[in-house]
């Protein structure tokens, strides 16, 4: 069982980004309206998810970390939906099987909290505490037990700078939660959870970016895209200004690349990528749901219509203004 546990470990869990996304998912879906993350050296030392979420009830504490465990549910199909990030209950098993994992967890109808360590996939503690509500998971020393898939990982930096896009994206899918990142004691996100996707923006990529962008929206039978675009001076090199969600997934599609590359053509622009910050509700019907589920590459079925749509959505809000 430590085998498999190990085997489907790195299937979920590349490096810190995937630890960190897998711990925010769960408390998004425990509804949590405040996340703190705290990492040191990239994640590969120290990770701290803590959340205001419900907490996971004492008897179910040592449950949640056993494979295909999950309290959602479990159909492919809902990969994509609104509902709930997480389904497939292999998260925290594979996290505790390549690293070293304290929990401490406390419902509201509980008087106490509980700790719970497991370090490798084996138990070391389990006892009550006092505690806030919520749950905060501390992961330590990731892939100590593995050194062969600690090899992989690149530099602290490196490392860090995947889990702050990864944070950029969960915090720009999701303005009604407060999000802090912090890497080694340096605060490098906070977003108020105000609920504007606006805002975040100006925290995250600052004023220049927030004061260009244009508010796009626009549907048909199957469709319904909103979020910015922003006037094209604002550009870059590479495509960290693009981000794209579906039904509040972060996702990366190479048809929307297509689309917002072919609707600012037109447009003279510095650098060869927009800002983009685009929300797609869809069908999941419409979705190619056959991918793994950790690879955010996703396909339309109904590809043709989407391009169009949004080709004629940023062609038609870059050109109502003044730019
Ligand atoms: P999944 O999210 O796919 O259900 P996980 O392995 O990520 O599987 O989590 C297992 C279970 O542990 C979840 O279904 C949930 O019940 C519980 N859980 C995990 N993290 C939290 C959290 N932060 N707050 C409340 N419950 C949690
Ligand atoms: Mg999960």
């Amino acid at each position: 069982q430590k085998t498999i546990d190990n085997i489907a470990a790195g299937e979920v869990i590349e490096r810190p980004a995937s630890v960190v996304k897998e711990l925010v998912e769960n408390a998004v879906d425990a509804k949590a309206n405040a996340v703190t993350v705290e990492i040191k050296d990239g994640g590969m030392t120290l990770i701290r998810v803590t959340d205001n979420g419900i907490g996971i009830p004492k008897d179910q504490v040592k449950t949640a970390f056993l494979r295909h465990a999950t309290s959602k549910i479990r159909s492919v199909e809902d990969l994509l939906s609104v509902s709930s990030l997480g389904f497939r209950g292999e998260a925290l098993s594979s996290i505790s099987a390549v690293a070293q994992v304290e929990l401490v967890t406390k419902t509201a109808e509980s008087f106490s909290g509980v700790s719970y360590k497991i370090y490798g996939g084996e138990e070391e503690a389990f006892d009550d505490i006092g505690a806030p509500d919520g749950t905060t998971f501390l992961v330590k020393n990731l892939f100590y037990n593995t050194p062969a898939r600690r090899k992989f990982l690149k530099s602290a930096t490196t490392e860090a700078g995947y889990v702050e896009q990864m944070m950029v994206h969960i915090a720009l899918s999701h303005p009604e939660i407060s999000f802090k990142f912090i890497h080694n004691n340096k605060n490098k996100i906070y977003t108020s959870g105000n609920g504007k996707v606006k805002d975040i923006i100006y925290h995250i990529y600052g004023r220049d970016v927030a004061g260009a962008l244009i508010p796009l929206e626009a549907q048909n039978e199957d469709v319904k895209v909103t979020g910015f675009v922003a006037k094209p001076y604002v550009s870059r090199g590479n495509r960290n200004y693009e981000s794209y969600f579906i039904n509040g997934r972060y996702i990366k599609s190479s048809i929307i690349y297509k689309a917002i590359e072919e609707g600012y053509r037109t447009f003279t622009m510095k650098h060869r990528y927009p800002f983009v910050c685009l929300d797609f509700k869809i069908d999941q019907e419409l979705l190619d749901v056959n991918v793994h589920p950790t690879k955010m590459e996703i396909r339309f079925r109904n590809g043709r219509e989407i391009y169009e749509l949004v080709v004629d959505a940023v062609r038609a809000a870059l050109l109502q203004k003044d730019l």
